[in-house]
């Protein structure tokens, strides 16, 4: 892993290295030892705080990812019906329907944005509320007035 094994390297590294010096009593040599722990001792903290950026991206990603799939999972009460005329809009699943949360249906062309929208039914069609989607689906066909398609 990037960063947990250069550091741990890094630590080992000047702990050996003033390990060995603790009983040097010639200046120069005493003077390279301290000089080798501190790098030593840099090369972990660079190490720390490249691992700490990660660990601060990772917690970043897991919090975009955790509110993905809490929008996702709005859409698991919902099951795709089939309507008599054979458009797909998706349906509250029964058990979840509540005096707080009527029966309905949403659009399957906002959910593929990531977005729950009310459908309206209307007289022949299931309306998206939603402006700029356009969804319509045909839940009842169309009466017939008695006008010949051919003219
Ligand atoms: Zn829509």
């Amino acid at each position: 892993m990037t960063g947990i094994g250069e550091a741990v390297t890094a630590v080992r590294g000047a702990y050996t290295i003033a390990r060995a010096a603790k009983d040097v009593t010639d200046k120069v040599k005493l003077d390279t030892a301290v000089s080798e722990v501190l790098d030593a001792l840099g090369n972990a903290q660079s190490a720390l705080l490249a691992l700490q950026q990660h660990h601060f991206e990772l917690l970043d990603e897991n919090r975009q990812l955790k509110e993905r799939l809490a929008k996702e999972a709005r859409f698991d009460r919902y099951y795709i019906e089939k309507t008599p005329m054979g458009g797909l809009v998706l349906r509250l699943k029964p058990e979840e329907v509540t005096s707080q949360q009527p029966d309905h249906r949403a659009c399957p062309n906002c959910r593929e944005h990531g977005r729950l929208s009310m459908l309206a039914e209307e007289d022949l069609f299931y309306r998206c509320l939603v402006k700029d989607c356009g969804f319509l689906a045909e839940h009842t066909e169309s009466p017939n007035l008695g006008i010949d398609p051919m003219y």
